[in-house]
């Protein structure tokens, strides 16, 4: 089993908490990804088979990608069931927060969550974590959510109520949140734990097929047409930018997820060490950041879009026009010139 680095006292903590509830409730951030997902399905199993009454609960829909996942279909999409989500909060015993730092990765959900009734138990790997929470098991040094909860299960003693199901949901968190184990992964850990969720049955060739093989014609197409008409080069700062407004979008029927991972592939060309991605949205602009070595994207994240998120990878939100967010982006460069453009 791989090094214990959660520490002793709060997986006791954890326990007494898990022990004495009986309604759990695992809510995780808006725009859930693969890590979001798979570590709240995973959790939720765990805690079912405990004999708890759980549900989860997402701000907003996740990505058409996820839907094959077992139990994705039992989420429950508090933008289409406000009052009945509202309900859940209240009734909840405990609420486990999963992936995300500070309430405001809820969105509508943040006032709920903190105001719940309910004692509340982090588990999560963003740095800064806030402190709304009973207990807070934050671990940025890890590649994922998923990988924190399966060493909780282990620490709690549930090794064994792994079953395939679960480890798949496990797997697909930690494979998304690393792009199937190409940055942020080069602990020895992540390489043992796959090994033992490859011994509770799954196959990891075909994870990634239902993750990564699965687009439309039409996605794939929208991908084409960014690079080839949308992508812009900033060859004195090291950086890209992709743009994408919301006409463009109906006009390659996007859906949830589809855009998904677009921001890291001008990160392949030679040189660039910066990615930005700015999506219009019926009422907001989302941006995703990207980073290759130590250009810190959650400080720039931070400091143009009011975001936060990993080193080398971050987002950010922008009400206003795409214009103006774009603007934005191209007047911070020059102020990271000299971060953009050292060797590291
Ligand atoms: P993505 O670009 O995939 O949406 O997000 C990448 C990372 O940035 C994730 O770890 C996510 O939690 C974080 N992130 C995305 N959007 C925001 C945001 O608006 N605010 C903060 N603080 N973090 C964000
Ligand atoms: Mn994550």
């Amino acid at each position: 089993m791989p090094d214990k680095v959660i520490a002793e006292h709060s997986i006791q903590e954890a326990k007494k908490l898990i022990d004495s509830s009986k309604r759990i409730v695992i809510v995780t951030h808006v725009s859930p990804d693969g890590d979001a997902i798979g570590s709240s399905l995973a959790l939720c199993r765990i805690l079912s088979q405990m004999g708890k009454h759980v549900d989860v609960v997402v701000p907003n829909n996740y990505p058409s990608f996820l839907k094959w996942m077992n139990g994705v279909k039992d989420i429950i999409v508090a933008e289409w069931k406000e009052v009945f989500a509202k309900g859940v909060f209240r009734a909840a015993d405990l609420i486990f927060c999963l992936d995300f730092n500070i309430p405001k990765r809820v969105q509508q959900l943040a006032e709920l969550v903190e105001n719940a009734p309910a004692k509340k138990i982090m588990i999560d790997h963003h740095p800064q974590p806030g402190d709304f929470c009973d207990v807070t098991i934050s671990h940025p040094e890890l590649s994922s959510t998923s990988e924190l909860l399966f060493r909780f299960i282990c620490a709690l003693g549930m090794y064994d109520a792994i079953d395939k199901n679960c480890a798949e949901c496990i797997y697909t968190g930690m494979m998304t949140d690393t792009g199937a184990f190409t940055y942020n992964s080069n602990s020895p850990d992540i390489y043992h734990i796959i090994s033992k969720l490859l011994e509770k049955g799954i196959n990891k060739d075909i994870l990634y097929q239902k993750v990564y093989n699965n687009y439309s014609e039409s996605r794939i197409r929208l991908e084409g047409y960014v690079l080839y008409e949308k992508m812009k080069i900033f060859e004195d700062y090291n950086a890209a930018l992709i743009t994408l407004s919301c006409e463009e979008q109906q006009r390659f029927q996007w859906k949830k997820g589809d855009t998904e991972g677009f921001v890291n592939i001008p990160l392949s060309i030679e040189n660039i060490r910066f990615s930005v991605f700015i999506r219009e949205e019926e009422n907001m602009i989302k941006i995703s950041l990207r980073s290759q070595g130590g250009f810190p994207s959650n400080q720039f994240a931070a400091d143009v879009f009011n975001g936060g998120g990993h080193l080398n990878a971050s987002g950010g939100e922008f009400y206003g026009k795409l214009e103006d967010a774009v603007r934005l982006f191209e007047e911070a460069l020059p102020r990271y010139k000299e971060q953009l453009t050292i060797k590291n």
